[in-house]
């Protein structure tokens, strides 16, 4: 069982596919979209010793010849390294313009081949087969792909839309508990920002979404990547609500940046850890209710994920630091900090001039060092 998803961008729209067994679907699914029947495999070793077997006999099985690219797993590869060795890889295998990349794996995968498909003889279609419960909710929907530079995450890249994501429920099976929360956070993230019922909906059944059952799992992925669809066809390139849709990444990025993004914090923990901060900040500033923070927390306490910054384990966090961090966000414009903040829960909106130093001063009351 599975459904589409349109995301409706004019002569650019796509689809996303959301259900079970799609992986053994894909090259059926796949083969009309290529003009040669070969297809560029990006993934990562992880990814690539669990399910490449199974991808690579559905597309030969279409008549779909596979060029696997497997990279070191990690948010490492998300660099002008990691980018430069795949572009050569492409190179060598004298992909044109006629080809396309598919991005097996998690956000980093996709991000990277996404990017790489941006710039790659001035951009070549790409598809996503997205495998962390991440990547599926949010980060294979709409386009945006990007590598790390010193100076903060995700500062170089492009808007490149996919011409097709096949968001495969089975896949997940093999994604450690601790990737499986991380994602969460994301999917909690939908219902924060503008969905009320899908919030309540997940405080009473989330449980059996980290459990992977599949019917709570399709009805959580379907419901955010339906959102994520309808704010990305409104809002391509983010001029407006889309920004939405970054609910607790000031904050997180900050959080991320410190603990130097890798196995300290994950990308969704950050994330996770930050929307709690966006609620309890939202609620000093007197724009939501207490008891909606309260909530929102508790709800994203009960999966098993940060809240505070004093569950990041062995980091004292210092409030210059992560100011700092916030003014350099590729969000922050002219001096002013801006935020994605709440007036209860399903009621985010975008802050364009917040302080930074009623930030800063809420950081201290959150525990953290001057
Ligand atoms: P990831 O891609 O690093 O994957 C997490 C880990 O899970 C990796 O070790 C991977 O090998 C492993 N893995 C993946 N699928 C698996 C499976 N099915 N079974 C077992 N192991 C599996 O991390 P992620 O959380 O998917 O993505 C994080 C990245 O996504 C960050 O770089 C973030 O910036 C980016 N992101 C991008 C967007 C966007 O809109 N482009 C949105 C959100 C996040």
């Amino acid at each position: 069982m599975s459904r589409a998803i349109a995301v409706g961008l004019g002569a650019r729209a796509y689809e996303v596919v959301v259900g079970a067994g799609l992986i053994a679907e894909a090259g059926a699914r796949l083969a009309p979209h290529l003009r040669r029947q070969r297809l560029a495999v990006v993934s990562d070793e992880t990814v690539w010793a669990l399910h490449g077997a199974r991808l690579s006999a559905s597309l030969q099985a279409a008549g779909v010849a596979v060029l696997p690219i497997v990279i070191a797993p990690g948010e490492q590869a998300k660099s002008f390294a990691g980018l430069a060795e795949l572009i050569d890889r492409l190179l060598e295998l004298e992909l044109d313009r006629g080809d396309v990349i598919a991005a097996f794996g998690g956000g980093v995968v996709g991000d990277l081949a996404g990017f790489a498909a941006a710039i790659y003889k001035r951009g070549i279609d790409f598809v996503q087969i997205p495998t962390t419960l991440l990547a599926q909710v949010d980060s294979s929907v709409g386009g945006k792909t990007a590598i790390d530079v010193a100076a903060g995450k995700n500062l170089v890249g492009a808007f490149h839309q996919p011409r097709l994501v096949l968001a495969d429920l089975d896949v997940l099976a093999s994604l450690p508990d601790r990737e499986m929360r991380a994602g969460y956070a994301e999917v909690i993230k939908y219902g924060l920002l503008g969905d009320f019922g899908f919030f309540e909906w997940l405080e009473a059944h989330g449980d059996e979404v980290l459990a992977r059952e599949p019917q709570a799992l399709s009805r959580a992925v379907g419901r955010c990547v339906q959102m994520k669809a309808e704010i990305v066809a409104e809002d391509e390139t983010e001029q407006g609500r889309r920004a939405l849709l970054n609910l607790g990444h000031t904050f997180g990025h900050a959080l991320e940046a410190e603990t130097g993004f890798g196995a300290v914090l994950l990308h969704g923990e950050a994330v996770a850890a930050g929307q709690a901060m966006a609620f309890r900040f939202s609620a000093a500033q007197g724009l939501c209710r207490a008891q909606d923070a309260v909530r929102a927390e508790r709800a994203i306490a009960a999966a098993g994920l940060p809240t505070t910054l004093g569950d990041v384990a062995g980091h004292p966090f210092a409030a210059d630091r992560l100011v700092a961090h916030m003014a350099q966000d590729k969000k922050a414009q002219g001096g002013r900090l801006t935020f994605i903040l709440a007036r209860g829960i399903g009621e985010a909106f975008v802050a364009r001039d917040v302080d930074a130093g009623q930030v800063r001063g809420f950081l201290l009351a959150e525990g953290a060092t001057p």
